[in-house]
């Protein structure tokens, strides 16, 4: 595996709407899309910075993982997200190198990008995302 670029950076806020002010009038960056990730239980807000984009992520679901991660971690970085070639291999690589992995096939994520994701027990805290745009 080696990716390109990191393709976003995920961060669970309360809310979407307290949250793009600080985005757009602070960091004069622009949201240019807000989308539902029904199946992860999300609302998702897009900024991009260079190659690489700011995903902020507000639940929609108390019991949903970014619901859980607020409750029990507070507001900040969630996941970090690479783009590489293609995620079934990239993931099947991490595999064979012992890495525990979340997802063991790619699936859809916001955007229509393929994602999977690795287990922040094996990625040493961070939980990892790996992506592609096929
Ligand atoms: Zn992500």
């Amino acid at each position: 595996m080696k990716p390109t670029h990191i393709e976003h950076i995920g961060i669970a806020v309360n809310s979407l709407e307290e949250s793009i002010p600080f985005y757009e009038k602070v960091l004069g960056l622009k949201c240019y899309a807000v989308e539902e990730v029904k199946d992860q239980k999300v609302k998702t807000a897009f900024f991009k910075v260079g190659d690489t984009k700011i995903e902020l992520l507000e639940s929609t679901d108390p019991e949903g993982p970014i619901g859980k991660f607020l409750e029990k971690k507070g507001q900040g970085i969630h996941h970090i997200a690479f783009a590489v070639d293609d995620v079934n291999t990239a993931l099947k690589n991490a595999e064979q190198a012992g890495v525990q992995l979340i997802d063991k096939t790619a699936r859809k994520g916001a955007e229509g990008l393929n994602i999977g994701f690795l287990h922040p027990k094996s990625t040493l805290g961070v939980l990892t995302e790996l992506c592609d745009n096929k």
